[in-house]
């Protein structure tokens, strides 16, 4: 029933350059001239522990501070990757959700706080990500993803970072982001149980694992089931340390592999992914060439406002 709960997995175009770090993941400019641009003494102080890094230094934190990342879900998952990625010094953090602050989110939603219940949860986030890094320039989507709207985000920016907690938005996301050519960095949780993956275009999506959604109903949601408070810290900071390095263009990522992550016993498994050749979305022979309607594909009616509370961010 977990692996149903999941997510993830991406590898796009790299392209090389004289830098200590990586190659220049695809859509970063890498003719941008603030690449060339040196650090502040203020930057210079704030991120000194990564520019004491071999594979990361000058040129990968400018790399870092010219990205741009979409963190799909300010709740469980989104907290601790927006909140990462925005310590690490990512220039552009894009943050999409529609939902208020609930007191029952404060048990693992670190972006929020108990000053914060009833507000609007990108409200809350974004003015917690500039009280950590007032550097970080925060774009904020109020409004439910779908697919009237999902081609005009997902594409501006560089990495993918889903942290929704149904399966509607999830396959939404995927297919928005493979249309887009974008890494997507997935993740799930759901009582003890996570799991983390990363999606390069042409390695494999998320339609690969679960060529169809579960019947409504049989798989619960954290709402439903519960998840254990310090769980999304987990799976979400693997997801942060992810989009770093798919930025960089260093280390591995989970591309063709899925991290189940059972945190009851604390053990950590590895299950291969492949690309699917009858993947409706990937495969030779692609039927999903647009975005289609996910409500009616996830067998669900449209949003309601309880549903849209529960969906809008994971855990
Ligand atoms: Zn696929």
């Amino acid at each position: 029933m977990a692996a149903q709960c999941l997510l993830t997995g991406w590898a796009g175009t790299l392209r090389g350059k004289t830098l200590r770090a990586g190659p220049v993941p695809a859509g970063i400019d890498e003719d941008d001239m603030a690449f060339e641009t040196p650090l502040t003494p203020d930057q210079a102080r704030r991120y000194s522990r990564h520019l004491i890094m071999p594979n990361v230094g000058s040129a990968g934190q400018r790399r870092m501070l010219n990205s741009r990342v979409l963190v799909v879900g300010a709740g469980g998952l989104g907290s601790p990757v927006a909140l990462y990625l925005t310590l690490a010094g990512v220039g552009t953090i894009g943050i999409v959700d529609f939902d208020t602050v609930d007191v029952s989110n404060l048990q693992r939603q670190i972006l929020h706080q108990d000053k914060d219940v009833g507000r609007r949860k990108v409200v809350s986030a974004s003015e917690t990500l500039k009280a950590y890094n007032p550097g970080v320039k925060v774009e904020l989507h109020e409004e439910p993803i779908n697919s009237e709207n999902a081609l005009e985000i997902v594409p501006s920016y560089d990495v993918i970072v889903n942290g929704a907690d149904n399966f509607a938005t999830r396959y939404l996301v995927n297919d928005a982001a493979y249309l887009s050519g974008k890494p997507l960095v997935d993740g799930s949780i759901l009582v003890f149980d996570g799991q983390a993956t990363t999606y390069i275009p042409g390695q494999g999506c998320y339609r690969c694992l679960f060529p169809d959604p579960p019947p409504p109903g049989e798989v619960p949601n954290c709402a439903e089931a519960g998840v254990i408070g310090a769980l999304p810290g987990l799976v979400g900071s693997i997801q942060a340390i992810e989009t770093v390095k798919i930025v960089m263009g260093i280390g591995e990522t989970l591309t063709s592999r899925l991290l189940l992550i059972d945190a009851l016993t604390m053990e950590f498994r590895e299950v291969r992914v492949r690309r699917d050749p009858g993947c409706r979305l990937c495969g030779d022979s692609p039927e999903v060439t647009e975005l289609i309607d996910y409500e009616i594909f996830c067998g669900v009616g449209p949003p309601t406002a309880e549903a849209a509370m529960v969906g809008a961010s994971s855990g």
